[in-house]
């Protein structure tokens, strides 16, 4: 009989957790995490007693792969739909409702968008001129803007597409790849003259969410975003999920499952290098500082930077290509207040949350309303806000500390909502070089990543660098990852 192989999962995230788990029926798998806890990115903090996600707080449905994870879990029942839906945008002096007809964030009901004032109506007839000009010239990956500026102008990247979709991973529309971060998209674009036109005639329920990505900072997408009952009463499915007790639970279960099924996780373990280990039975050896850790096969599925650093000396164009997908770090302020210490006429209509495009030059990128999305993570009586904070080639909050920073996001909150009380209590989570930019060539980036790693033999890479930022995506990720490492295994 075949000995079982080991497999070691570097990186305890969603991505690393899934993959831990599909191998687990057949090989022996030890999950290597650096932090003193798994889940990554997923996670849930405390505001005034309330659990609150610092990090991810819902995932988008379409793909099915989140919800289908939390069922076979035991999550089902905590799934949760937000309570809100659409969301506004900071735009000509003050908050306004976001239009309908977005398709992430590009409009195809003119009228609705005209007569919504998100943009002047100079701006509205030049985004109608999409309809009349002649093709655009594209070649190679152009990037967001280079494809929606050119056709519908500068006003509707700057307030719509560049928040709604460059919002998704705290990016800048003028480098992100339209192929890459928005697929369905440019899919729906391809060969075809007419942006707008292009997507009236998509077929229905083709959806106006990102593919990789899991919609507005906010969760809201301008369009349908995200009502519903989970459980399906209310006969539409919503476009987002969340958890009742906090996104932290999916990763709890996670790891449970994993150590159910005979998964090691071991965590406060850095993996620093990767290497051949030398010997037929033993082929990669991981040295986590004077631990030399033996395996048959290995998932990577740290960010992309983390796999440039363990791939340095074994594989250095390896590391290279990995090491060239940038990262933004973003930041996430929670502040309470009392009801009354609210002005309601500013908040009342903006949906989920509040976008703020760059053009403002503020830190503060997207205002969520918590207490209204998701009213388990507020006290009777009390208001919470999420503010998310930084941008690709904004580092500005990154080097504030905790005070500056909160004395920051409160002067642009009372800029944006005229909101001057003291809060009741604020919780600051900082994630550095957390959101990875699928800049211009980032999809033959992708391509010399997989077949350099074809060429390495058992070992696969997994997570939100390559294929997808969102959940969802993860969890497919760390699907695939698996997978590939067994048939490679087999062979
Ligand atoms: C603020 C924020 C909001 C978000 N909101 C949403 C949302 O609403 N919906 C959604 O679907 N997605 C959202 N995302 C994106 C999503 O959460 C992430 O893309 C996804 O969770 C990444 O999963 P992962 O497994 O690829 O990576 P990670 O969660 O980054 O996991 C990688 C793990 O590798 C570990 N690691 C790194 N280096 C080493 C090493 N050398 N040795 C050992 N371990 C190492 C890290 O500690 C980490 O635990 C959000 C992300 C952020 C930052």
């Amino acid at each position: 009989m075949s000995r079982r192989r080991r497999v070691l999962v570097v990186g305890g995230g969603v991505a690393g957790l899934v993959a831990a788990r599909a191998l687990s029926a057949r090989c022996d798998v030890v999950v290597v995490e650096r932090e003193p806890t798994a889940g990554g990115k997923l996670a849930t903090g405390e505001l005034r007693g309330r659990p609150l996600d610092l990090g991810p707080d819902s995932f988008l449905t379409r793909s099915g792969a989140g919800e289908r994870l939390c069922r076979e879990l035991g999550l089902g029942d905590e799934l949760v739909a937000p309570a809100t839906s659409g969301a506004s945008v900071l735009a000509r002096g003050r908050v306004r409702p976001l239009p309908p007809g977005l398709v992430l964030g590009v409009p195809i009901d003119l009228l609705a968008l005209l007569r919504s004032g998100v943009i002047g109506p100079s701006a509205a007839v030049r985004a109608a001129a999409d309809l009349v000009m002649p093709a655009s010239p594209r070649s190679g990956d152009p990037t967001i803007a280079d494809v929606v500026g050119r056709r519908l102008g500068r006003s509707v990247l700057e307030t719509l597409v560049d928040p709604l979709l460059g919002g998704i991973n705290a990016g800048d529309s003028r480098r992100l790849s339209f192929a890459a971060t928005a697929p369905t998209l440019a899919a729906a674009v391809a060969g075809r003259r007419s942006l707008v036109a292009a997507l009236r005639s998509r077929p229905r329920g083709a959806g106006s969410h990102p593919e990789r990505g899991f919609g507005a900072p906010d969760g809201g997408s301008g369009s349908d975003g995200g009502s519903g009952s989970a459980t399906g009463s209310s006969g539409s499915r919503p476009a987002f999920l969340g958890l009742g007790g906090g996104i932290a639970s999916l990763a709890e279960h996670l790891v449970d499952d994993c150590v159910r099924r005979g998964v090691v996780v071991r965590t406060s373990t850095s993996a620093d290098t990767l290497e051949r280990g030398g010997e037929p039975l033993v082929p990669w050896r991981l040295r986590c500082g004077e631990e030399v850790l033996p395996a048959d096969g290995v998932v990577l599925a740290v960010p992309a930077s983390s796999a440039a650093s363990l791939l340095a000396e074994l594989d250095p164009t390896l590391a290279g290509e990995c090491g060239a997908i940038p990262y933004a770090d973003v930041v996430t302020v929670a502040l309470a207040w009392p009801d009354a210490a609210i002005p309601r006429v500013v908040l009342e209509g903006a949906g989920s949350g509040i976008l703020v495009p760059r053009p403002s030059g503020r830190l503060v990128t997207a205002i969520t309303r918590t207490s209204a999305k998701w009213p388990r993570a507020a006290n009777p009586g009390e208001t919470v806000l999420r503010v998310s904070a930084g941008r690709d080639g904004d580092l500005r909050p990154s080097g504030l500390d905790d005070d500056a920073l909160v004395a920051a996001v409160r002067a642009e909150l009372l800029a944006i909502l005229g909101l001057t009380a003291e809060p009741l209590a604020t919780v600051v989570r900082r994630w550095p070089t957390s959101l990875p930019q699928y800049v211009s060539g980032h999809l033959d980036r992708v391509r010399r990543i997989e077949e350099r790693a074809a060429g390495l033999g058992t070992v696969a890479f997994a997570g939100a660098a390559y294929g997808g930022i969102g959940i969802p995506a993860c969890i497919e990720s760390g699907e695939r990852a698996a997978a590939s490492v067994e048939v490679l295994l087999g062979k």
